[in-house]
């Protein structure tokens, strides 16, 4: 079929880009992208012998893992595979055997294979899934796909002269803005250039999400001590949204610590907020003027050219052609939020590839229906939003109460959150208890998480909306 043709083509043009022809001459090539289960996230591969397909598998899977949700707007979480053999079809499943007969006679073909394989993998070893490592520096965020504006100029700045090391007297270099304005991408930035400049020094980049949960887990543990040594050799602290730290007391006393002797040692802080220091809530003073001792610059909204530069920067690193005035146009319907309008350019983009319509403004006009959001809050029974997501992820209630950090069981739980808040009464403290006693700050990340989620991924948006239709 053209439409996954398409696909697959713009799959190859995007990983060419990234591992080069060789690879894909070898391995891809011969493999085609034949089925998409929207309703289950899963797409069909047909692989022509079960060799290709166990070295795709070994080595090349994070591309699938990385390219297909870009490229479609949606998040996948399957990616089957079917050997498709001249002699018939097996599944892809079965049971390899690497000293089998077919294989010797690929033997040369593997040895080169495998040189080029480590090659390419030395080449990306930096980049592999860096959105599953939340907590790893992202090498995709840098400088050099990060518009400068008039929104964001001091905090650009103030975050190259800390990337370059001249920035003692920024310290902490504190970035703030509202939802969705770069602060994440930003501070990515300075992680990536810092460690081209500095390459033995130690960064250490975290969401503060998790700088909550790993100290949580170092007090029941008994191991304050090693969760505080850690961030003893940082030279480089990124600490983003923390604002999480709010009403965490211990927390905020273990990070007063810390920051203070990375202070005095003159080691450099970085840190992101959706609000200015002086309007954090729950923060001791002490600490709010702490974090005010430095540089703080904000993130406002960004000019209408800024966004169209955006806009352009970000197709052309998705292949996707783009004229000026369509642009314009996206960029004129979404007034507050980059992540927004670049989520409408993803939809855009999956759009053209399923109706083979190019991306013009008709088309835009035609596309981007402004996102239904609903603020009224009806009554509506726990159990409820509990059964629709369960009944959805093919989860269980022991899964979504467990410890289990699988992204089907984390999203499942984001979701359960985030609908409980949205249609029920029920407290912050309620509604962590239904997922397994989750904190405060946490379901409110879980709400963060999906709101921004359902306006990045136009496909997960309606996922949600038919879980949301189950609920009565
Ligand atoms: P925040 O952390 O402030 O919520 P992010 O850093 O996650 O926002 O940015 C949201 C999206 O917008 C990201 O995909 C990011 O790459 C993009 N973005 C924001 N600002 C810029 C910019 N100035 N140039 C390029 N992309 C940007
Ligand atoms: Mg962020």
């Amino acid at each position: 079929m053209v439409v996954l043709e398409n696909i697959w083509e713009r799959f190859l043009t995007l990983v060419r880009g990234e591992v080069g022809s060789q690879v894909v001459d070898s391995w891809l090539k011969s493999v085609s992208l034949a089925e998409i289960n929207e309703k289950e996230s899963k797409l069909l591969f047909y692989v022509p012998n079960q060799f290709v397909y166990s070295w795709i598998k070994n080595n090349y899977m994070y591309l699938f893992k990385e390219k297909f949700p870009q490229i479609l707007g949606t998040q996948i979480f399957t990616f089957d595979f079917k050997v498709i053999a001249q002699t018939g079809t097996v599944s892809a499943n079965e049971k390899e055997d690497e000293s089998s007969a077919k294989y010797e006679a690929t033997s040369l073909l593997y040895r080169s294979a495998k040189l080029q394989a480590k090659n390419s993998w030395q080449k990306n070893k930096n980049s592999e899934n860096p959105k599953q490592k939340k907590d790893a520096l992202n090498s995709k965020y840098l400088f050099e796909n990060f518009v400068v504006g008039p929104h964001n100029y001091l905090a650009y700045s103030g975050a190259q002269a800390v990337a370059k090391g001249f920035a003692k007297r920024y310290n902490p270099l504190f970035i703030y803005g509202k939802t969705g304005l770069g602060k994440t991408h930003l501070l990515h930035c300075i992680g990536n250039e810092y460690k081209k400049n500095f390459s033995l020094n130690k960064i250490i980049y975290k969401n503060s999400i998790t700088f909550i949960e790993e100290f949580i887990e170092s007090v029941k543990g008994n191991k304050v001590q090693s969760f505080i040594d850690k961030y003893r050799k940082v030279d480089l602290l990124l600490i983003d949204d923390v604002q999480f730290l709010g009403q965490k007391e211990q927390t905020q006393e273990v990070f007063f610590n810390i920051f203070n002797r990375m202070y005095d040692e003159k080691k450099q802080i970085v840190l992101s907020s959706d609000v200015a220091p002086t309007n954090l809530h729950g923060f001791q003073e002490r600490l709010i003027s702490r974090l005010s001792w430095g540089l703080m610059a904000d993130i406002g909204l960004p000019t209408l050219e800024t966004k169209v530069a955006i806009l352009l920067k970000k197709a052309e690193e998705l292949s996707i052609e783009l004229d000026q005035d369509t642009a314009l146009y996206i960029a004129k319907n979404f007034t507050s939020n980059i992540r927004e309008m670049e989520g409408a350019l993803t939809k855009l983009s999956a759009m053209t590839m399923l109706t083979l319509n190019p991306i013009s403004i008709d088309f835009a006009k035609k596309e981007l229906v402004p996102t239904r959001l609903v603020e009224t809050k009806q009554l509506i029974a726990p159990e409820a939003v509990l059964a629709a997501v369960l009944k959805n992820s093919g989860l269980s209630l022991d899964d979504l109460k467990s410890k289990k950090r699988h992204s089907e069981v984390v999203l499942a739980r984001h979701m359960v959150v985030y609908l409980l808040k949205k249609y029920t009464k029920s407290s912050l403290r309620t509604i962590g208890s239904f997922v397994g006693g989750r904190t405060h700050s946490t379901v409110l990340y879980s709400v963060s998480k999906i709101k921004d989620q359902c306006l990045a991924d136009p496909l997960f948006n309606s996922k949600m909306q038919n879980i949301e239709s189950l609920l009565s």
